[in-house]
């Protein structure tokens, strides 16, 4: 059976206090993976994603565009 994954990210930013969550989708199938999207385009901050093969991306660093304060990013 196939299970479609889903990686999600939490930004936050501590001046700002603006809290954006973006998502990854896992292409799969019943005939397996076939990759992974990239993260939803985030409103609030300019981001940086590490790919990590089958495990999916995750994003390493966040800015907010907003006050250029560096965003707390929490890999869920
Ligand atoms: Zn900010």
């Amino acid at each position: 059976m196939g299970v479609i994954d889903k990686n999600t990210a939490v930004l936050k930013c501590p001046q700002c206090q603006v809290i954006e969550t973006l998502t990854a989708l896992e292409k799969g199938s019943v005939y397996g993976s076939a990759g992974w999207g990239t993260f939803s385009t985030s409103k609030h901050f300019d981001v940086v994603t590490n790919d990590r093969g089958p495990a999916g991306p995750e994003i390493t660093t966040a800015k907010c565009k907003q006050c250029n304060c560096s965003a707390v990013v929490e890999n869920r």
